[in-house]
């Protein structure tokens, strides 16, 4: 969709990744006057090749401008703010980001927008799906997947499904949601929040505007979001959902034991999805009971909503099965680069052989200490591996390999000897930049090495 609020007005863009590019693209098709900055030089060159006016928006003082567009990664208040927001200020720019422009051009069709700390990804995917999978029309956007910028004008009937990080929530200031969701809040990006506080505000955001006809989704387990619930209950006009994963909460979606029961609508029903792969998990059961709050408002029946479930493939790098092999389950969680995720996966199986290390963060595996009972051996790689080891010594069976490809030969050969069921899990409860570029790249390399090992993965 092209952007046309900024007609004949000028609009600077900082930050070129992939949504800043999108956004600088759109409005300059839109007629506004764009200049474009990045401190990365081939991002620059990139810019300059798709035919947008370069400037170094870092220095000197800017001509009289109607907005800055900035990327969602480039500091607006904390530590301190980029240097970009006082020359922007300055000229009188209001200070977006590229949801904002999105807003403005948006013309039908409901929005979702999906917030917390953890499980964005997944429940935004699998809101998506689940309308897809019904026949709904459903454009699957911002901090995932596609630009918001990029994606299509919808009908009435259709429905805009929005991934928002705090960041983005700071940048969108008239963000007005049809159904908004708050999936959990813990510390996380401080440093670019100030405190707790500071980060729940932000977060709350997500529930701003809403009108009477508006759905408000909050997880209950979680105390600061269970506060933010009883502000919303007071404050806002819109209908409260409760979601728990801990109890039955009155007019709402939970799950208990595998469970799901739907009470958010007129009829309340329940479905099993303990046995459902892609869901496994209490923390996914939090993300499946969100995401069925969502599309139970959007009106989707028990009929198309279990049958979706039924089919969700899950995500990428986040505990996805690549292969099974006899009583083997191979399964990815790259995405696990710290202890507190690597927990999420380590309590959803048993018999483990898991493979861990990677740059290592704070902490380091420590934390731990009460899932090692599920794991068999222990298959280390990379930086932290003498840390990791330590923290095993006396406690748990453990292997030290060079690359991670040996290490999942090492861990999927004692698995495929071992007469029980059992798992080989890639969840390295650490940074991947130490051997890869990234963890999509460290999940596609634990595939291939698995491919190697038996012959097929997905
Ligand atoms: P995000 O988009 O918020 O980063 P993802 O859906 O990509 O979240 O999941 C990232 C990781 O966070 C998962 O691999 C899992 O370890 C953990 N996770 C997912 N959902 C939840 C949840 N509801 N609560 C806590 N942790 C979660």
């Amino acid at each position: 969709m092209d952007s046309h609020t900024y007609q004949d007005k000028n609009v600077a863009v900082f930050g070129l990744g992939k949504s800043g590019m999108a956004t600088a693209q759109r409005l300059k098709t839109g007629n506004a006057k764009v200049l474009v900055w990045d401190d990365n030089k081939e991002r620059r060159a990139e810019a300059k090749k798709l035919g947008l006016k370069l400037k170094d928006l870092t220095k000197g003082k800017w001509s009289p401008t109607e907005a800055l567009v900035l990327s969602p990664g480039v500091p607006l208040t904390h530590p301190t703010p980029h240097p970009v927001v006082g020359l922007a200020k300055d000229a009188g720019a209001q200070v977006i980001g590229d949801i904002e422009v999105f807003l403005r051009e948006k013309e039908d069709g409901k929005l979702v927008g999906v917030t917390g700390t953890n499980g964005k990804s997944t429940t935004t995917a699998l809101i998506h799906h689940l309308l897809e999978h019904a026949g709904k029309e459903s454009a699957l956007g911002g901090n995932i997947g596609t630009p918001v910028m990029d994606l299509p004008q919808l009908g009435e009937e259709g429905t805009y499904v929005l991934e928002l990080s705090s960041y983005q929530l700071d940048l969108t200031p008239s963000w007005a949601a049809d159904i908004a969701v708050l999936l959990n809040i813990t510390p996380d990006h401080l440093d670019r929040h100030g405190d707790m506080a500071g980060y729940a505000a932000v977060k709350t955001r997500i529930f701003l505007r809403q009108s009477e006809a508006g759905t408000a989704i909050i997880n209950m387990d979680d105390p600061i979001c269970a506060a933010i619930a009883e502000e919303v209950s007071k404050h806002s006009r819109a209908k409260l959902v409760p979601v728990s994963v801990e109890r039955a909460v009155d007019g709402g979606v939970f799950v208990v034991g595998g469970l799901l029961e739907d009470q958010s609508g007129d009829q309340p029903w329940t479905v099993d999805i303990s046995g459902i792969m892609s869901l496994k998990g209490r923390h996914n059961w939090q993300n499946a009971a969100a995401a069925v709050a969502v599309v139970s408002c959007l009106g989707l029946s028990e009929e198309d909503i279990k049958a979706g479930l039924e089919a969700f493939g899950g995500l990428a790098h986040r505990m996805e099965l690549v292969a099974t092999r006899d009583k083997v389950l191979f399964v990815n969680d790259s995405k696990a680069t710290n202890a507190e995720a690597a927990e999420k996966a380590l309590t959803s199986y048993e018999n483990i052989y898991w493979i861990a290390g990677g740059r290592e963060k704070a902490g380091g595996i420590t934390s731990l200490e009460p899932q090692f009972g599920r794991i068999k051996k222990a298959f280390l790689i990379g930086e932290a591996k003498d840390s990791f080891a330590e923290t095993l010594e006396g406690k748990l069976d453990y292997e030290v390999h060079e690359t991670l490809a040996d290490a999942t030969a090492a861990a999927g050969a004692a698995a495929m000897e071992d007469e029980s069921d059992s798992v080989v899990l890639l969840s390295p409860a650490a940074a991947s930049f130490d051997q890869f570029d990234s963890f999509e790249q460290r999940g596609d390399s634990f595939r291939n090495a698995v491919e190697d090992l038996i012959g097929e993965a997905k």
